[in-house]
């Protein structure tokens, strides 16, 4: 079915058609005549299935039929987990928007908030927010949403995850009760239902694939490997150059830290993504990632939440991820969008129980891999454990290209996210 049988207005689909899709993924498809129809939504869908474009598109449709006087006041906001998120929401509308004389802006704490408050001052048409940092200016009266007509929750259920539900519930006491609500969730638990009854008016439910269905274009491999063997492991699977784009997930920050220098010692160019580093330094790992300056990028969960990057060749559970929700977005960020991408776990003989359960989650197994040409019984660890809490410095690395087109700080996240866990493994089964 092509875009134009569903009802967007001509200058979005001049958008969509320029930035190359050629026909609706199915949550477009399911989620686009509702939402264009004025039905509040539920969405349940991975990430990668093209979810921001199934809420965005139909909307701006609606906001482009508003007369233009009423334009100059917050029309749409979307509430987001991360600012990484929220900043990958912002470049896809920034996208889908870019035939129409709407403006757009993000909220969320850690940088300076006085763009973000001329920002809201300005009845911005579209905010994407953080809920913490936008709880915070709406209690100093900095945001008028007395004219807002749609309200997104997008990820609620790692909002959820976060803590953020006290926040969320606040601001939405504060918007108009007549408005359009869409809400998005990888999961429909007992916790999101209530809240679509809080938040939604008789909401159509679309479900794409089984909840638990990990992208269908990702091939899956399990490489059982002795614990100090990871990076030794890591390095040799490196040495295949059809690795040229490489997500590696860590669960713990200084753990990524410490992956990246290893692999930095062999001469691979990595970067890092965790809520240790600042703003600019996640923009500036991002953006490189992207850019191909560097190779490998290794990642906290939370931190990876929303990476929306085309191309990534391969996602490298280095650690077995902390419950299987997180596997399922983690090998999201591979295959997105009908790519094909692999995704590659590294078990160790203490996994074996999680490994069951997460098969069990998935329905089904997942391949068991020898790699060919790797000494599986070396005894000592290719790295000396003595440094291993030394945190990786970024000043080792040779410094990437500046210039046009990095990003420079903008935002940050106010409401603290919840710092990625040390503690132990919280599996649902
Ligand atoms: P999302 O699930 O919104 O994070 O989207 C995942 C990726 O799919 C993004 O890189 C989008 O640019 C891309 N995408 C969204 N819709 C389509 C489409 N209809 N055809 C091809 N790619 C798409």
């Amino acid at each position: 079915m092509p875009f134009r049988t569903l009802g967007l207005d001509a200058k979005i689909l001049q958008a969509v058609a320029e930035a190359g899709y050629t026909e609706p993924t199915p949550i477009q498809s399911a989620a686009i005549p509702p939402i264009l129809a004025g039905h509040d939504l539920i969405g349940i869908a991975q990430t990668g299935t093209g979810k921001t474009a199934a809420f965005t598109l139909p909307i701006l449709t609606k906001l482009a039929l508003l007369p233009a006087n009423s334009r100059r006041s917050t029309k749409l906001l979307v509430l987001a987990p991360t600012r990484e998120l929220a900043v990958q929401i912002e470049e896809n509308v920034c996208a889908y928007a870019r035939h129409l004389p709407l403006t757009v802006a993000t909220v969320f704490g850690g940088v300076g908030e006085q763009p973000q408050i001329r920002a809201l001052h300005a009845g911005t048409d579209i905010i994407i927010a953080c809920p913490g940092r936008l709880l915070d200016l709406m209690g100093r009266r900095c945001a008028d949403f007395s004219q807002l007509k749609f309200l997104v929750l997008d990820e609620a259920d790692r909002m959820l995850d976060m803590g953020f539900l006290p926040d969320i519930r606040r601001i939405g006491r504060q918007l108009p009760k007549q408005r359009q609500t869409l809400l998005f969730s990888a999961t429909l638990s007992k916790e999101i239902e209530s809240l679509t009854h809080e938040f939604q008016r008789a909401p159509k439910l679309i479900q794409i694939g089984r909840r638990s269905n990990p992208a269908e274009t990702v091939t899956q491999l399990v490489y059982e490997v002795p614990k100090h063997l990871r990076t030794s492991l890591l390095l040799h699977l490196l040495q295949d150059p059809r690795m040229n784009m490489v997500l590696v997930f860590s669960r713990l920050k200084h753990g990524a830290d410490r992956i990246a220098r290893q692999l930095e010692q062999k001469g691979i160019r990595c970067a890092t993504l965790h809520s240790n580093r600042s703003q600019n330094q996640r923009l500036r790992a991002l953006h490189d990632f992207k850019e191909g300056a560097v190779r490998v990028l290794v990642a906290t969960d939370i931190a990876a939440r929303g990476i929306d990057v085309d191309g990534i060749s391969h996602v490298v559970n280095y650690d077995f991820p902390m419950h299987p929700e997180d596997y399922v977005h983690r090998i999201g960020r591979t295959g997105r969008a009908h790519a094909v991408g692999d995704a590659i776990s590294f078990v160790t003989p203490e996994d074996h129980a999680e490994l069951r359960a997460l098969e069990r989650f998935i329905g089904r197994g997942i391949v068991r891999k020898k790699a060919e040409g790797f000494n599986y019984s070396q005894a000592a660890p290719l790295f000396n454990p003595a440094e291993e809490h030394r945190p990786f410095s970024h000043d080792q690395r040779r410094q990437p290209p500046r210039g046009p087109g990095v990003p420079q700080p903008r935002h940050s996240h106010g409401g603290q996210p919840r710092p990625e866990q040390s503690g132990r493994r919280r599996w649902r089964r």
